[in-house]
């Protein structure tokens, strides 16, 4: 089990005079990044994280408890931030809550956005409880012995009534998946596993934000809690993964490398993070390349 704690979530407006984009070219950049968070209306759809948590369209970056590159994790801090999410978790050493801090307080100074919390994962083993089986029982043959129902030591499967998985009960630790001859069974991921897929999944299985119809009613949408079922969404290996990649493409060097450094390195991994995060905060669509 994963332990978490939040320990920031005050607003430090930047202050443009110390700013430390002097040269041209990153100054370029810095401007183009900016343009691509305003144009994606990040500024308006990103609300307080409590808000975001009340309307269901939360998003949490996990670095993850094990993950203690300070350097990856200071540069996706702020690409991620500036990508709007409301939560970043990390390990509990105090240098890798300083990279995140420092990461955020970059992207603070490329535009005057509400600040992440920031959130200390503890390691406890395995996490399994961030997913749940499912089938469906009306799916099942008649003639099953239920090998699944005495399988479960949280007695979470109820076919006697045809409820299925009791979703409450269910803790994720895997027994029924083996052991049902048909392979009726399946398991939703709530975190770890979630991609670029996740949000339209679960609003596929109504258990979202509404889908919308009309990509101009955003706000109206999304203000409406009564279709929050879930209250967001983490996203880890996968989120890690896509900006990863361009953070590994920066030029070697001695010491750390800042993502700013290189523009249109940030302006390409804020595109990504702007992709993902939008699934679930219904960003404008915008191109990354037209900000080059
Ligand atoms: S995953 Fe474990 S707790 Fe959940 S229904 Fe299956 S056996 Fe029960
Ligand atoms: S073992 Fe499989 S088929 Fe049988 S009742 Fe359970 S889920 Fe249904």
């Amino acid at each position: 089990m994963a332990l978490s704690f939040s320990i920031s979530a005050t607003i430090f407006p930047p202050n443009q005079e110390e700013s430390k984009f002097n040269n041209r070219k990153t100054a370029k950049g810095i401007e183009n990044a900016r343009n691509l968070v305003k144009t994606s209306r990040v500024l308006s759809l990103a609300t307080s994280p409590h808000e975001s948590l009340q309307k269901g369209n939360w998003v949490k970056l996990i670095c993850g408890a094990s993950f203690e590159d300070v350097v990856d994790i200071r540069n996706l801090s702020m690409v991620y931030t500036l990508a709007g999410v409301d939560c970043i978790d990390c390990a509990a050493d105090a240098a890798v809550v300083s990279a995140v801090n420092e990461g955020i307080d970059a992207a603070m100074e490329v535009v005057e956005l509400r600040r992440p919390w920031v959130m200390i994962s503890v390691n406890d083993d395995d996490d399994l409880h961030f997913r749940k089986a499912e089938f469906d029982p009306d799916d099942c043959p008649m003639d099953c012995s239920r090998p699944c129902e005495l399988v479960c030591p949280a007695n979470a499967i109820k076919l006697d009534d045809h409820s299925g998985v009791i979703t409450e009960r269910c803790y994720g630790c895997g027994r029924c998946f083996p052991v049902c001859p048909y392979d009726k069974i399946s398991f939703l991921q709530l975190a770890g596993g979630t991609n670029a897929h996740t949000a339209d999944g679960l609003r596929k299985e109504g258990l979202f934000q509404t889908t919308l119809e009309n990509s101009n009613d955003v706000r109206s949408v999304l203000a409406s809690p009564s279709s929050a079922f879930i209250g967001g969404v983490a996203y880890g290996g996968y989120a890690r993964k896509i900006v990863g990649r361009v953070l590994s493409s920066m030029p070697s060097q001695q010491g750390p490398s800042s993502i700013e450094d290189h523009p249109e390195l940030l302006v390409e991994a804020l595109g990504l993070a702007l992709g993902l995060v939008g699934t679930v905060k219904c960003y404008h669509p915008v191109h990354h390349s037209s900000f080059r």
